[in-house]
């Protein structure tokens, strides 16, 4: 059965073009996945103590891994892509992949819950995602994306690049 999953990335440390892209092919050579989408990038004022600012985008995918599935293999992605594990909240990263949708789905475990317990409180989440999916609704909240992010109070800079010649 395939799935539709939203995903953000972020990078705020090296080379945040070069993670950003390399996620993207890493991605779509899942097995059973494909990229359907993806939004602009936007350049965002980072959480916490972090001084980086960070390379932000979602992308829509289908995919035939469950949940859990997809977790191992994008935490194996950043991995990869040389992010270190911090025990620091929002500690700079080469790459972040959260998963924010997954299809209606409701999961809350301690490795993984779903809709991403901070998307509507995230700017730099909301934007992009509204460019992919406004009228999306969230199974928790009950609201539109693009309700979210007409009611979201965040203040965090977000900053969307002009698109890139591909
Ligand atoms: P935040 O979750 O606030 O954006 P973060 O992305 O910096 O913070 P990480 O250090 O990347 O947090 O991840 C911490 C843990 O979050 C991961 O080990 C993972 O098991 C768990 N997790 C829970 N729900 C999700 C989700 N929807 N997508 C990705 N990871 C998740
Ligand atoms: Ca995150
Ligand atoms: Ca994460």
């Amino acid at each position: 059965m395939s799935h539709r999953v939203f995903i953000a990335l972020g990078s705020n440390l090296g080379d945040r073009r070069a993670y950003y892209r390399q996620a993207l092919e890493r991605i779509a050579g899942l097995p059973a996945t494909v990229i359907v989408r993806q939004s602009s990038q936007y350049e965002t004022q980072p959480l916490g103590e972090a001084r980086n600012w960070y390379l932000n985008g979602v992308i829509e995918i289908q995919t035939g891994l469950a949940a859990e599935a997809l977790l191992g293999r994008l935490q194996a992605i950043e991995h990869a892509l040389g992010r270190v594990r911090s025990t620091v909240r929002w500690a700079s990263r080469t790459l972040d992949l959260d998963i924010l949708f997954f299809d209606a789905a409701l999961i809350d475990t301690p490795r993984l819950r779903v809709p991403h317990p901070e998307l509507h409180k995230r700017r730099f989440v909301l934007e992009p995602l509204c460019e992919l999916a406004p009228a999306l609704c969230h199974p928790r909240l009950g609201r539109t994306v693009a309700e979210l992010l007409a009611e979201l109070d965040d203040e965090k800079q977000v900053i969307k690049l002009a698109t890139e010649r591909r």
